[in-house]
C-alpha cells in the first residue's frame, strides 16, 4: 500500500473474507467502524493513523480465511490496551467470544509489571489464552507481522532491534510449529534486516548474484517436467516457483560454511497434483528422466514433519552442471503447508465438521501430528482443548517458573533448532537439537523416563549421553527397579525431563 492509501479500506477486508454470510459481514463492518472511532486521536510512529495498524491486521486475518469473530477481534485487538475502551463495552457490542479473543492478545497492565517481566508475563498470559482458543495466537502473529513490517518507523534503535530479534526467536518459530510456513517466512524476512543488518545485506547480495543462473535453470526444468509428465499421461497439475526466504537462506548458509554452491534449494520447482498417488507417479517419471542427487530424496508424505508438513522433495541433476529441488504435493497438502493450523479454521470446514468440534479441528487430526495431545495434562485443565497443540498446553500450564527461566524454556525447549526422531512404531517425536535418549524417554511419558535402564538408537545400544540426530529410531529399555539419578539431571537438555527427574529425586529422598 502506498502512503496516499495508508488505511486498508473495509471493502478490501470484505472482499477477501471467506465467510460471506450477512451476520459475519455485519460483525466485521461493525468492528471496523468501532475501532476506527476508538483509535481516532492516535497516530503510529510513521505518522499514519493508528487505525491503519489494526485495519491491516484485520485484513491479514481475513486473507488466511479465518472466521468473522477472529477478524473482528483482530480489528479490535488494541482498543482495550491502547484506546481505553472498557472490556465490558466490547462484550456488550460484540459478544463474549470476541471479548475473549481481544483479552487474550492484550498485554498485562503496565502498573503490575515492567520491562522484561511485563513482557514475559504477557507471553505467559498469551499462551494461557491460546490454550483455550488457538485463534488468539493467530491474531497475535498477524499483529506481530504488521508491527515488524513497519519497524523502520520506530525511532529507538534498541527497541527496533529488540522487537526484530524477538520476532526471529519467538514468533517466527511459533508460526513454524503451527505449520504456517508463509507467515513464518514473512515474519523472518521482515525482522531480519533490523535484527542483523550486516548479515542481511551479505545474504541478499549472495542471493542476487546467484539468482540469474538459478532462474534460468528453473525455467528450463519446469518446461521439461511439464512435457515429461504430459507424455506419461499426467495432465492435471500446476507448477510454481518457490523462492527461499532471505533469512532461511542465511540460516542454511551458516550450516554450510557460507558456501552457496552447496545450497540447492534457493529456488525450487513445486508441482501440485489433485491426489497423493499422482505425486508418487510423478516422482517415478522425474527420476526416470533426471538422475536424483543421492541422499536428497525426502518423503514427507509418508513421514510428515511434526508440524504436519507433507510433500515429497527430491533434488535432481539438471544436465547443465547444476541441480534443482523439486517438491511434489497434493492440493490439500499445499494448502496445509502454507497455512498450517489456520487452514483448519476455515469457515467452510467449520460448517462441515460442526458436529466434531467447535473450530473445525478434530482430535484425530491434531493427534496425527501431536500424538499425545490431550493426554497426561493433569490438574483442573485436563479436558482436551481441541485444536490446540500440546506444546501450547505445556507453556500455558508452566506456572512454576520465574520470568527469566520461562523465557529460556521458551527459546530452548520449544523453538530452538529441532531434531525429529522416531519411536520403533514410527511415531515422530520432536526435540530440541542435542537432546538425548533421556529427553526422548520423558517426552514419551514420565513413567517411561523414570523406569529407563538403557537406550537403543537405530538398533544399537548407546550411552544415555548420546545426542540424537534427525531420523534416529530410538527405543527405550525399561526395568522395574530402574530409577533416575542426579547424573541424568545434568545430561538432560529439556526442562521437561529435568522437571520430572527433579521430582523423582525429591520423592526418592523421602
Ligand atoms: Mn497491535
Amino acid at each position: 500500500m502506498n502512503a496516499v492509501n495508508a488505511v486498508r479500506p473495509l471493502k478490501d477486508i470484505l472482499d477477501v473474507m471467506h465467510d460471506k454470510s450477512p451476520q459475519s459481514i455485519e460483525l466485521v463492518e461493525h468492528a471496523y467502524e468501532f475501532s476506527k472511532n476508538a483509535h481516532e486521536p492516535h497516530k503510529r510512529f510513521s505518522g499514519e493513523p493508528y487505525f491503519s495498524h489494526v485495519a491491516e491486521v484485520g485484513y491479514l486475518l481475513a486473507e488466511i480465511g479465518i472466521d468473522a469473530e477472529a477478524i473482528a477481534a483482530g480489528l479490535l485487538h488494541d482498543t482495550v490496551e491502547d484506546a481505553g475502551v472498557q472490556s465490558e463495552t466490547i462484550r456488550e457490542k460484540f459478544g463474549n467470544e470476541v471479548l475473549q479473543l481481544v483479552d487474550g492478545v492484550t498485554k498485562l497492565g503496565k502498573l503490575r509489571y515492567q520491562g522484561v517481566e511485563r513482557h514475559t508475563e504477557s507471553l505467559r498470559k498469551l499462551f494461557a489464552a491460546t490454550a483455550k482458543d488457538i485463534r488468539v495466537l493467530i491474531i497475535k502473529l498477524m499483529d506481530r507481522l504488521h508491527n515488524t513490517r513497519t519497524l523502520e518507523h520506530v525511532p529507538d534503535e534498541t527497541k527496533r532491534t529488540r522487537i526484530a530479534k524477538e520476532t526471529l526467536e519467538i514468533y517466527a518459530p511459533i508460526a513454524d510449529r503451527l505449520g504456517m510456513s508463509v507467515l513464518k517466512n514473512h515474519l523472518e524476512d521482515a525482522a531480519f534486516p533490523h535484527a542483523m543488518p550486516i548479515e542481511y545485506e551479505k545474504t541478499r547480495e549472495l542471493l542476487r548474484e546467484r539468482k540469474k543462473e538459478t532462474d534460468k535453470r528453473l525455467e528450463k526444468t519446469e518446461k521439461d517436467v511439464k512435457r515429461a509428465l504430459a507424455e506419461a499421461g499426467i495432465r492435471i497439475f500446476r507448477t510454481e516457483a518457490r523462492i527461499k526466504g532471505v533469512y532461511s537462506l542465511f540460516k542454511k548458509l551458516g550450516r554450510r560454511e557460507w558456501d552457496i554452491s552447496k545450497i540447492y534449494d534457493i529456488l525450487a520447482l513445486r508441482v501440485i497434483f489433485p491426489t497423493v498417488a499422482d505425486c508418487y507417479s510423478a516422482l517415478g517419471i522425474i527420476h526416470g528422466q533426471w538422475r536424483p542427487v543421492p541422499g536428497k530424496i525426502k518423503d514427507y508424505i509418508a513421514f510428515p514433519k511434526p508440524n504436519g508438513y507433507q510433500s515429497i522433495h527430491t533434488t535432481v541433476y539438471t544436465g547443465d552442471g547444476g541441480a534443482l529441488e523439486i517438491q511434489l504435493r497434493s492440493e490439500s497438502q499445499h494448502r496445509e503447508a502454507q497455512y498450517g493450523i489456520a487452514s483448519h479454521l476455515l469457515y467452510k470446514e467449520r460448517q462441515i465438521t460442526k458436529e466434531g468440534s467447535r473450530h473445525g479441528i478434530g482430535l484425530d487430526w491434531i493427534r496425527q501430528f501431536f500424538p499425545h495431545f490431550g493426554e497426561a495434562q493433569g490438574g483442573v485443565d485436563a479436558i482436551p482443548k481441541e485444536g490446540v497443540p500440546d506444546w501450547v498446553q505445556q507453556l500455558a500450564h508452566d506456572e512454576t517458573k520465574e520470568s527469566g527461566e520461562y523465557l529460556d524454556t521458551l527459546k530452548s525447549d520449544f523453538f530452538s533448532h529441532r531434531v525429529f526422531v522416531f519411536t520403533p512404531r514410527g511415531d515422530v517425536i520432536d526435540l530440541p537439537a542435542s537432546a538425548t535418549p533421556i529427553d526422548f524417554a520423558y517426552a514419551i511419558h514420565s513413567g517411561v523416563g523414570n523406569k529407563m535402564s538403557g537406550a537403543c538408537v537405530n538398533g544399537k545400544l548407546v550411552s544415555l549421553e548420546t545426542e540424537l540426530r534427525n531420523g534416529d529410531i530410538v527405543e527405550i529399555i525399561t526395568k522395574q527397579s530402574a530409577k533416575p539419578s542426579r547424573k541424568w539431571y545434568d545430561i538432560a537438555k529439556t526442562n521437561m525431563a529435568k522437571k520430572h527427574i527433579r521430582a523423582a529425586l525429591a520423592a526418592g529422598k523421602k
